[in-house]
């Protein structure tokens, strides 16, 4: 290990694990690209890239507790959080959720069941059922999973593995930016194919290495911006990781989300270097005003792909 790797492994208090490539199954093939600060690297053979080494399962539990999801915004012992506040994102998950199953209607053989994969709190489940769907969904965070079941909705604990449907069952499954976040995304995309009634369609979101931001920005991108996420996907990559699972890759597309204004802006910060800009973003962010407001936005950076049960 290099001095550059030893001093970057004693910046925080997670441990980490050393991985393969996903589609290649090759570990020696690789090629260091930059820190993000995580340690970013590219298959040589196939292009994948993903954290190596990288968070490992139990740095991956503490990130998931409640503290993920919902922020006490004074607390400054909180050194990790991805979402302000989640659950009063509410009516903003849901109309962008709505969006989402609108589109993709008509490449989906009927309105069965929907299992949302990394549902977080459930509320896209609440979207689907508003569509006509039987909507189930699977959740890692324990936080989440009793949050969503007081709302009475069908969430399972756990991953993909554990879910308790049977095979040939599921019509949709949906993964919204969830894929990044998986330690394998082979072997998720290969349960999906089994869950899938014949024609059934797997439809995820994720940000894409291949898009003009990630050319711009490089380390400062958006989707470095999660410690936890662990793997970068392009159009190329994903088609090939859903071919070895039996999947072919339909049609790709860009989707946006409804935002709110506050957040926006919070996530502008990230690119501010002019202090006194800085300032006045952070005033307009958190007043009361302009909790509201929200609106649709498609940066053409995350993708969107559906893959067809073959
Ligand atoms: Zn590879």
């Amino acid at each position: 290990m290099s001095g550059i790797d030893a001093a970057h492994e004693l910046k925080d208090a997670y441990t980490r694990e050393r991985v393969s490539c996903n589609i290649c199954g090759l570990d020696t093939n690789e090629a260091f690209l930059f820190y993000t600060p995580e340690r970013l690297v590219q298959c040589r053979r196939c292009g994948l890239m993903y954290n190596n080494p990288r968070l490992d399962l139990e740095s991956r539990k503490k990130i998931y507790a409640k503290d993920y999801f919902v922020i006490d915004q004074d607390d400054p012992g909180i050194d990790y959080k991805a979402y302000a506040n989640y659950i009063e994102e509410e009516p903003l998950i849901i109309k962008s959720v709505t969006r989402r199953l609108k589109k993709i209607e008509r490449y989906v053989p009927e309105k069965g069941l929907l299992l949302d994969v990394g549902c977080a709190t459930g509320f896209s489940l609440i979207a689907a059922q508003q569509q006509g769907w039987a909507a189930e969904g699977i959740e890692l965070s324990s936080f989440c999973v009793d949050y969503a079941r007081s709302r009475n909705l069908a969430v399972y604990p756990g991953t993909l593995k554990d879910y308790p449907g049977k095979k040939e069952s599921v019509s949709a499954v949906t993964m919204w930016d969830y894929l990044e976040h998986s330690p394998d995304p082979l072997s998720d995309l290969k349960e999906c194919r089994d869950l899938l009634k014949p024609g059934g369609v797997v439809v995820l979101s994720t940000p894409d290495v291949n898009s003009w931001s990630y050319y711009l920005l490089k380390k400062n991108w958006i989707g470095f911006k999660n410690i936890d996420h662990l793997f970068f996907y392009s159009r190329k990559t994903l088609a090939r990781l859903a071919e070895l699972a039996g999947l072919r890759l339909e049609c790709s597309f860009y989707h946006g989300r409804d935002v709110a204004l506050s957040f926006f802006l919070s996530r502008v910060q990230y690119y501010v270097a002019f202090k006194p800009l800085l300032r006045v973003l952070e005033k307009i962010a958190n007043n009361p005003g302009i909790q509201n407001v929200s609106f649709y936005m498609n940066p053409y950076d995350i993708l969107n792909v559906i893959l067809r049960k073959i």
